[in-house]
């Protein structure tokens, strides 16, 4: 007998709006046609040689069978403090300021429990990551919808947010390079936020997954880098994208203390810590050489340039991202974002993800994923020339 019920945090969730795609998608594969798949933010190229032979070896070592530390080996967060150092020249200590995590979604989705109440608000973008909103729901707490708009470059306009809500607030998200729009925030914006976060004493929560998938000279800085931002800043890293290590389960957190130890205190009741061999494997990604990272960036690059332009020239109004693997495009004219996904599967075989599955302000947009080679979007490109009306 079945009498237990989902609870109401459960039931409170946004609603899954991807199903309906989900189960075209599946029958599409099933019917064996011909699909670019363009919906996966997963990385298609194979994790670098040397963090796989370093998981070899500390896999044969039965010192690293065991627990790990909760609060991950000193070495990694050393590992970790010196790459910090040398990419955004940001001191970090190793002991108080840096904390591994399983994967950086875990830290997202937990650190709502370390600081907000029930009922309180927390700050999100819309369109956004999806833990955002469902890790304050889960805290209790109520997600104050920020619209990333084209017209403000899919930052937030901080101003509109009411005073009675700012001043009420416990944290906010904001997550440069920017997944699903591929926007990217500058020191001004970063200064806005910690502005607003002082007078109103939140704790700002970066994620910067996507600090290093960059193409040409642009690089991607981190909130960290601006004065007296460590007073309240957690950011969020991850080593999926940037090492093609999204099935590992490796990101850290860093910045402030207290925000550290709240986050650590959460997780070690929930967690036991990364498997010692995958520390050991992100300590090599690292450490070693950075080669891959760039080789990715430049095939990211030939595919960013081949579907942007490629899209422009049938008259779609779409901008290259500076960063992130992804292609927010406007949908054509007659289409949301549902209807424009469903064309695309149905006429021309391809995958692409509503931006209304991000949130309400993702509605009028589809994000097209750069995680299939060159050739495969060209096909793309040349499919919706075919059997899509032209824009405009
Ligand atoms: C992929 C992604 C992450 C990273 O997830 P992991 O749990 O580290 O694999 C975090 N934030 C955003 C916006 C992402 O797209």
């Amino acid at each position: 007998m079945t009498d237990f019920e989902l609870s109401e945090r459960l039931a409170k969730l946004p609603p899954y709006l991807f199903a309906e795609i989900d189960k075209a998608k599946r029958q599409a594969k099933a019917e064996g046609r011909d699909i670019v798949d363009l919906g996966i933010g997963d990385p298609d190229l194979p994790t670098p040689k040397h963090i796989i032979n370093a998981l070899y070896k500390a896999a044969l070592d039965p010192a690293n069978h065991h627990y790990a530390l909760d609060s991950g080996m000193p070495r990694l967060r050393q590992a970790i403090a010196k790459w910090y150092k040398k990419r955004f020249k940001v001191h970090l200590d190793p002991d108080t300021e840096v904390l591994p995590l399983i994967g950086s979604k875990e830290g997202i989705a937990h650190i709502p429990l370390a600081f907000v109440n029930q009922g309180d608000y927390v700050l999100v973008p819309d369109p956004c990551y999806p833990p955002y909103k469902n890790g304050t729901i889960f805290a209790g707490g109520v997600p104050y919808l920020m619209p990333l708009l084209a017209e403000n470059g899919f930052l937030p306009d901080l101003g509109k947010i009411k005073s009675g809500v700012a001043n009420k607030a416990k944290m906010i998200f904001i997550n440069y390079p920017n997944n699903p729009t591929g926007a990217v925030a500058d020191e001004e914006f970063y200064k806005r936020v910690l502005d607003f976060a002082h007078r109103n004493n939140i704790l700002v929560c970066s994620d910067a997954a996507y600090s290093e998938v960059r193409y040409d000279r642009y690089r991607p800085m981190s909130i960290l880098e601006m004065v007296g931002a460590k007073d309240r800043t957690i950011e969020f890293h991850s080593l999926s994208k940037s090492y093609n290590m999204t099935g590992w389960r490796i990101g850290w957190a860093c910045g402030n203390k207290k925000a550290i130890q709240g986050l650590a205190k959460v997780k070690s009741n929930i967690d036991s810590g990364i498997f010692q061999a995958i520390q050991l494997a992100g300590i090599a990604a690292l450490e070693g050489s950075q080669g891959s990272v760039e080789k990715a960036n430049r095939i990211y690059k030939g595919r960013r340039d081949a579907l942007v332009n490629g899209l422009s020239s049938l008259g779609w109004r779409v901008s290259k991202p500076k960063a992130t693997f992804y292609v927010w495009a406007k949908v054509l004219s007659g289409y949301n974002s549902a209807s424009m996904a469903k064309a695309l599967l149905e006429r021309a075989d391809i995958i692409a993800t509503p931006g209304s599955g991000f949130g309400k302000y993702g509605e009028g947009y589809i994000r097209m994923a750069l995680t299939v080679p060159k050739d495969r979007i060209k096909t793309a490109v040349q499919r919706i020339k075919r059997s899509l009306p032209r824009h405009g």
